[in-house]
């Protein structure tokens, strides 16, 4: 058991702004309380670990997941829900939105109930902050690996039940804003304080404008599933990096959009204003072939690739978010303190939570990650306490 105040020294503290090359952290009741440069011998505490020089950088929000290590969120098990967050806390995912994929509505409505269950009770894994549903109020002309037989037009008394059967703990909704009753819905989802964000659409520019200015705040996977940016014919893609309000998602494992996507979407969008998020599925953690998911559809994974068996449809991906922090070091020129808006900071702003988490600053939740030279995740802190180490660094970690 680790004690109520806790200091990390020696360690390269990552902040929005800057660096501290020589950090020193310390941590009581499971917030941050002081930061300093060097070492800080005012602190009386036995509880001590030294970082040898390793980066700490907040840890990991994902708003939109799936699954991993075999167990998914589109399900009524709460052992699955489990699997997958304990997945991702070894990845240095410290918080996330419990995503759930278009099922038939009345099983949706179950599996709503059953995972705000399983969030708010269990207390391994990743924090689940909410449940982002994506389907099934999307458009059938971008369906993706989702059923169009179970996809839905926008209706409220169906959104209600929504909410209420995930006992108000639905955080965001993927719309496409097109469809009839789309707009309204937005709206609806805006007044109480629920994220729409806008995805598998077909919407014109205008439509996406729409739907933006209906209160949208965030676009789903941009440029997967949503209709392309083209000179003449600006699509939902053009609405959204035109736009300086609206956040962005990304999948970044150089499959759904290339590496240069990445920049130009950076160019566009800043970093105060793109989430990298896994949209993992079970599969992430699991070796190749072929598996039943997917509402019992056929899915084949190979390397870093999920399809629709038979297809070039992707079905989400394999990563997790350490492999995304990666990919983002290598695919741009991006700082440090950069990156951590991408897969922290803006995170915990869209979900008005940056006062708890999302940074390394004083009196925010020390929800941190530990990395190696190589990016590697080494540790995993949720308020305070280390939830996950690597073999080499279980020693350490574990006093
Ligand atoms: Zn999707
Ligand atoms: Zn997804």
């Amino acid at each position: 058991m680790q004690s109520d105040t806790c200091v990390i020294r020696n360690a390269r503290i990552v902040q929005p702004e800057n660096v501290i090359p020589h950090g020193f952290l310390e941590i009581t009741k499971g917030r941050i309380v002081r930061i300093s440069e060097g070492e800080d011998s005012s602190s009386s505490t036995e509880c001590t670990f030294d970082a040898k020089g390793a980066t700490l950088t907040p840890g990991f929000i994902d708003l939109h997941v799936h699954g991993g290590n075999g167990g998914t969120f589109t399900s009524l098990d709460p052992a699955e829900h489990n699997l997958a967050r304990e997945f991702h806390l070894k990845s240095g995912t410290t918080s996330m939105l419990a995503t759930t994929h278009t099922t038939e509505f009345s099983s949706l409505l179950a599996i709503l109930s059953a995972l705000s269950k399983s969030s708010r009770s269990n207390k391994n894994g990743s924090k689940v902050l909410g449940i982002h549903t994506e389907g099934p109020f999307i458009s059938e002309y971008k369906p993706g690996a989702h059923v169009v037989a179970q996809l839905k037009l926008g209706n409220l008394p169906e959104i209600d039940e929504v909410i209420s059967s995930a006992d108000n703990f639905i955080s965001m909704v993927t719309i496409a804003p097109e469809i009839p009753g789309g707009l309204e819905m937005i709206r609806y989802l805006s007044k109480k304080n629920i994220i729409s964000s806008i995805g598998h659409t077909n919407a014109t520019y205008m439509q996406a404008i729409a739907g933006i200015e209906a209160g949208a705040r965030s676009a789903t996977h941009l440029f997967n599933a949503m209709s392309p940016l083209s000179h003449r014919d600006p699509g939902a893609v053009g609405a959204i990096l035109g736009n300086e309000e609206i956040f962005a998602e990304l999948i970044l494992d150089g499959i759904h959009i290339d590496e240069a996507i990445f920049r130009i979407a950076l160019k566009c969008k800043g970093v105060d204003h793109i989430n990298l998020i896994t949209d993992a599925t079970s599969l992430a953690g699991f070796p190749d072939g072929k598996y039943k998911v997917l509402s019992d559809r056929a899915v084949t994974k190979e390397g870093g690739k999920i399809v629709i068996s038979g297809t070039d449809t992707l079905a989400g991906s394999v990563l997790d978010m350490n492999m995304v922090y990666k990919n983002a070091a290598k695919f741009a020129r991006i700082s440090q303190s950069e990156l951590s808006k991408l897969t922290s900071l803006n995170a915990a702003k869209i979900l008005g939570k940056e006062s708890d988490i999302g940074s390394i600053e004083i009196g925010k939740f020390a929800d941190l990650v530990l990395l190696d030279s190589e990016l590697k995740v080494c540790g995993t802190m949720i308020e305070g306490q280390w939830k996950y180490s690597s073999d080499v660094w279980k020693e350490e970690l574990s006093r």
